[in-house]
């Protein structure tokens, strides 16, 4: 948290609109779509003629989807948004707006607050998205932060679950299970810490999972590549919840079957190493962890040509009828059904071996 300074300002202390105004001073607005953003009563839009507009929404709340023990403020506010933008990547388009509504217990302060909107304006800096309003109030206990996102695709370039075809290429973006890692080695310190205040989190040379838990980026820029390349992939999903989950997700959508490569599956070395000292099997990780926010998508075969030199995209398989089933070749080449395990099971399975587990010295 933000509270390294002495001197902390209560909540109570500015009202309700004394903070609103505080934290949403000198917001710019960057694109044409935005007619009129914070001020009013409501923002004003205009999209872009030609294009259709995407909403989404994300809901966290404190003690479910974020723990502020080892996750900082601005790093919340961040990812709040960067999620949000990740749903509107993985319908093809770009995210334009945001409005988010954060309700606060009166634990927290103006400046941990200014920190989680810290976080905001800055994932809306990076990705080029206005900040154009929200709702603030309080509640009787813990944080919840609402984000809602505006975005825009042309409507040919739409990009549904369901349009995966028999021999699409099965793709993903980036690597997978990282995230999952990195909230692994962040529960391990804290219950390090739990057990001896004293010890210092050994959070060394795992930069790379941590900040894939820590600080998700969305692949807005994959949208990018695919407009520069002339594709429209013909399913997409984000991977939000593991890559069997959601290839089971754009199978059932598209009513297909699947193939996918077990030694195809991108994994960091980090990743695989970590996977290893916590004795799991880094595909399985990278099949059931969630939150890397990677895309997930297919493509005709027509399209290879286009994605194959990109250091960025992977492809892990095909699409088959739906009579095939849906089916992981291991890569000692057995045939398995392809099953999502769920992560929230996963995570309860393996942070009960972190507790049983000795912490390595
Ligand atoms: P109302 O009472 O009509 O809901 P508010 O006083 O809540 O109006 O909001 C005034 C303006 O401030 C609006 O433009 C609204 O979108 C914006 N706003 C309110 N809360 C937030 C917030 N947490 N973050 C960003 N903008 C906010
Ligand atoms: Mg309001």
């Amino acid at each position: 948290m933000s509270e390294s300074g002495s001197k902390l300002t209560e909540l109570s202390s500015l009202g309700e609109f004394g903070l609103i105004e505080y934290l949403t001073k000198n917001i710019p607005i960057v694109n044409k779509s935005t007619v009129k953003g914070i001020g009013d009563d409501a923002a004003v839009l205009k999209p872009t003629p030609g294009s259709q507009v995407l909403v989404s929404k994300d809901l966290l709340i404190e003690g479910v989807h974020f723990d502020l023990m080892y996750m900082p403020l601005k790093h919340l506010g961040y990812k709040a948004a960067v999620v949000n933008f990740s749903d509107i990547a993985a319908m093809n388009g770009i995210p334009k707006q945001i409005v988010v509504g954060i309700s606060v217990s009166s634990k927290y302060t103006v400046e941990a607050l200014d920190e989680i909107y810290a976080g905001i304006k800055k994932a809306c800096a990076v990705y080029k998205v206005d900040f154009v309003g929200g709702d603030t109030t309080s509640s009787v206990s813990g944080l919840f932060i609402s984000v809602t996102v505006i975005g825009e695709v042309k409507k040919d370039k739409i990009t549904y679950r369901s349009g995966a075809g028999v021999n699409d290429l099965i793709c993903v973006s980036g690597d997978l299970g990282a995230a999952y890692m990195g909230l692994l080695i962040l529960e391990r310190e804290k219950k390090a810490f739990q057990a001896n205040p004293d010890l210092k989190p050994d959070l060394s040379d795992h930069d790379y999972i941590l900040q894939r838990q820590l600080k998700p980026e969305a692949r807005t820029d994959i949208v990018t590549l695919f407009s520069d390349e002339k594709i429209v992939p013909t399913s997409m999903i984000d991977i939000s919840d593991g890559l069997a989950s959601e290839t089971l997700h754009i199978c059932k959508a598209s009513d297909k079957g699947c193939l996918i490569y077990e030694e195809k599956i991108p994994i960091d070395q980090d990743t695989y190493e970590t996977a290893k000292e916590f004795g799991i099997v880094p595909t399985v990780a990278a099949l059931n962890g969630g939150e890397d926010y990677e895309l997930l998508f297919t493509i005709k075969q027509s399209d290879y040509d286009k994605i194959k030199d990109s250091q960025d995209v992977t492809v892990i398989g095909y699409i088959t009828e739906k009579t095939e089933g849906e089916k992981l070749v291991t890569t000692d080449n057995h045939l398995f059904d392809l099953k999502a395990q769920g992560w929230d099971a996963l995570k309860k399975r393996d942070l009960n071996k972190l507790t049983s587990n000795k912490k390595k010295s």
